[in-house]
């Protein structure tokens, strides 16, 4: 939102990320994160006898898969030393893409799972995408303006499922065991 200001308190903010390599370190622990909750998810919708919504987040999961892969293949080609010892520049235990994984209960059902999952890829689209904006260096400009829009893409393709999954008719928090909808 405001300028980084040297010495302020560590926030969620992208402000020590001033390289390719620590990036890259950022993107990786992102997308595995983003694989463990896609898995979670799919197993909760598979509970709700959801198979639709279960075979997307496990595709979403297997996507993020991929992409860490390639990250790690990347990161070996530069030898990064230490890489394991450097800060993650979000301030706190959570990357900006984890979900808050005690959010993710039996009782969620495929709407509130998708919200979970939207928030999440918003804030990693907009981790990227400042980076992305603030970045003097070219190339580090160039790899944050990728990874900004491959979450761009993730959050669209879980807006047109939101569209799908409309509002159940109560609050789902009012009811600890809703019925689940069959249709
Ligand atoms: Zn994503």
């Amino acid at each position: 939102m405001t300028a980084p200001v040297s010495g302020s308190p560590p926030g969620r903010s992208s402000a020590a990320i001033a390289s390719v390599g620590e990036l890259l370190a950022h993107a990786l622990r992102m997308e595995e994160e983003a694989e463990e909750r896609y898995r979670l998810l799919a197993d909760q919708m598979e509970t709700h006898n959801n198979p639709e919504l279960a075979g997307l987040f496990r595709k979403l999961a297997g996507h993020e898969a991929h992409h860490a892969e390639e990250i790690r293949a990347q990161i070996g080609r530069m030898e990064l030393p230490g890489l394991e010892s450097w800060d993650h520049s979000w301030g706190g235990p959570e990357s900006p893409e984890a979900v808050d994984f005690g959010a993710i209960r039996y009782t969620t059902t495929p709407r509130q799972a998708l919200q979970l999952a939207l928030d999440a890829e918003r804030r990693a689209f907009e981790f990227f995408d400042r980076i992305a904006a603030a970045a003097g260096d070219p190339e580090l400009k160039r790899w944050a303006a990728e990874f900004a829009a491959e979450e761009d893409e993730h959050v669209r393709l879980v807006l047109g499922e939101l569209d799908k999954h409309p509002e159940p008719p109560r609050h789902p928090d009012d009811d600890p065991d809703p019925p689940v909808p069959q249709d």
